[in-house]
């Protein structure tokens, strides 16, 4: 791969004119900026970086620029979008990174929330056995876990890092103490969530006047309680999160706010370790894709979803025809279907991880998809070490969560999802930062109908399952070409997959493949994306056996970097710039 021309002028310039968009018409001072280098003038061709937020991506490609690595640029990134992405992932919450290299090693490494030691099986149970109802579940101290983040990114820095810790922790710091701008996506979201937003006196303090109307688009947010916060973290390492007055806030935060015993307490919060964990990977059309296995069900079913696919011609098929996207939703279901059954937290429960990626067991999945028919019912398969003695549990459809990519000149793909759950997750802040609802992500009803347990039941010390997917992928000659993932829920490996089938089967560019028109399956229900090819498509899927689709905006947000055989492409969800992803 000699002679690439990495993080192209032409990202810089649409990075720099989205900005331009986003402040046009409004009275940002650009001079509280200044002591930030713009990307335009850092020298390109050391790698790239993908984030929803063009100002994290610039925390990103500074530590790139500054002689950093793929590791420093990701964790970077992470710490910027705490700022000015809080509506969608941050310190308060938790995530995943896999790592993959141009000699082909990968690694993944889990910075999953987790339960509280007293939390169990009737967490989310009022005294009469029912099931509190969502709202009441994450506006309280019971869906916040013990946040994954900070003690993620310091193991991995600690492993792989190049510059200093303290020094990836600066454009955040700069950004949260000069101020950034609010921009038209996180307006939108003060405006329709002020409740959630301004829940504490803290986030109203932040984002909303003394009328309690949202500060508008451009309007100039500074946290200085969060820069203190990094500032602690940057000089004396992720103790100063999980220890002393930040722990403290935390546990008393949340504990203040759960209204049941087995509330978070420090100890939770001093006990919290991130861990390392085994990739899931396998091939598609010779590509070699690694993804996140357990707590997430990300990698498993995007690997699934392909698996299932490989017996079909899609490029022939061609991307505008419905059968190809039929096929599509076909393996989704079922992997889909497994996925409800069997994945959760592998610590807690048995998990048959390589059963549900045995080829074998696979071809048989592919087997049950007809071109020309939908499958009346899907339900779950039995993999080799499968625990039958199990139910389908509860997943609420919620988005509030980020997916960021990094390469750099060694080639070493980042690619890494961090979350909050909701967007404002739980509501609760702490050190400046929102609290995350992960816990919500667990099935609130620990028993299926039928009285069997639940995998992804609530118990204490547990990691919630998530649908979390950050992907590396390498070519057929094993060069690596991509490192993509979304955010958007349990739309996430749905995303993932059909980005990965845009590039591999179609050869779109990552832009182009994560626009992609969006279609999923929701149990029976489908949707389509509104405004696309496909609503017009949709007496086709119809004809096909498809019976309930509605068309509707997507819940959705992907980005990636992607090798284009020349440079390296930095691509985020083209929905982003139309206003119309999610959190
Ligand atoms: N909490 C979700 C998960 O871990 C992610 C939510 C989202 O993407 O918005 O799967």
């Amino acid at each position: 791969m000699a002679g690439m021309k990495r993080a192209s002028l032409k990202a810089s310039i649409a990075t720099s004119l989205f900005a331009a968009l986003l402040l046009g018409g409004c009275s940002f001072d650009t001079a509280k900026l200044a002591s930030a280098p713009a990307p335009q003038d850092l020298p390109a061709r050391i790698g790239a970086v993908s984030s929803a937020d063009p100002l994290a991506q610039d925390a990103g490609m500074e530590m790139l620029n500054a002689g950093g690595n793929a590791t420093d640029a990701a964790i970077a990134t992470m710490l910027a979008l705490t700022v000015v992405e809080p509506q969608s992932s941050g310190i308060g919450g938790g995530g995943f990174l896999i790592r993959g290299t141009a000699d082909g090693k990968v690694e993944s490494f889990d910075g999953r929330e987790i339960a509280p030691a007293g939390a169990a099986n009737d967490w989310f149970l009022r005294p009469d056995g029912t099931v509190l109802t969502f709202d009441e579940s994450v506006k309280s101290g019971l869906s916040v876990g013990v946040p994954g983040n900070v003690a993620m990114a310091a193991m991995v820095h600690a492993k792989y890092g190049k510059l200093s810790w303290a020094r990836l922790f600066e454009p955040a710091i700069r950004l949260a103490r000069s101020g950034f701008p609010i921009n038209r996506r996180l307006y939108d979201y003060l405006v329709q969530m002020p409740d959630h937003a301004g829940m504490s006196e803290f986030g109203k303090s932040l984002f909303y006047d003394q009328a309690g109307r949202a500060y508008p688009a451009g309007h100039v947010v500074i946290n200085e309680t969060l820069a203190k916060t990094f500032e602690a973290v940057a000089k004396a390492g992720p103790a100063a999160f999980y220890s002393g007055p930040n722990a403290a806030e935390i546990a008393g935060t949340v504990a203040a706010a759960t209204p049941r015993p087995g509330a978070m307490t420090v100890a939770d919060i001093a006990s919290y370790q991130s861990k390392g964990r085994d990739a899931v990977c396998g091939t598609y059309r010779r590509y070699r894709i690694c993804g996140m296995g357990p707590p997430s069900s990300g990698g498993i079913a995007v690997l699934q979803i392909l698996g299932e696919l490989e017996r079909f011609d899609l490029k022939a098929l061609g991307v505008d025809n419905p059968t190809t996207w039929h096929l599509f939703i076909e393996a989704q279901r079922l992997a889909y279907a497994d996925r409800e059954l069997y994945l959760a937290d592998s610590d807690f429960v048995s998990v048959p991880v390589s059963g549900l990626l045995d080829p074998a067991y696979i071809a048989g999945r592919s087997a049950l998809i007809s071109a020309d028919r939908s499958l009346a019912a899907v339900a779950a398969g039995i993999p080799d070490g499968a625990e039958t003695a199990i139910a389908d549990g509860d997943e609420p459809e919620e988005h509030g969560t980020s997916h960021l990519a990094a390469v750099d000149s060694a080639n070493t793909m980042v690619s890494y999802t961090s979350t909050i759950e909701g967007p404002f997750g739980s509501g609760l802040m702490a050190g400046g930062f929102y609290l995350n609802n992960e816990l919500t992500d667990f099935s609130r009803s620990p028993t299926g109908g039928d009285g069997k347990p639940v995998a992804n039941r609530v118990e204490g010390g547990k990691r919630p399952r998530s649908s979390m997917a950050p992907t590396v992928v390498w070519d057929p000659e094993g060069r690596p070409v991509l490192a993509v993932g979304a955010a958007g829920g349990s739309t996430i490996p749905v995303q993932t997959a059909r980005s990965i089938i845009g590039v591999i089967d179609f050869g779109l560019s990552a832009r182009q493949a994560i626009g992609l028109p969006f279609i999923m399956a929701f149990g029976d229900q489908m949707m389509v994306e509104k405004g696309t090819w496909m609503e017009l498509a949709i007496p086709g899927f119809q004809a096909l056996g498809h019976t309930q689709i509605t068309a509707r905006p997507a819940p959705v947000k992907g980005g990636a970097v992607k090798w284009t055989g020349s440079e390296w492409e930095s691509a985020r969800d083209p929905r982003i710039e139309g206003g119309l992803d999610v959190p």
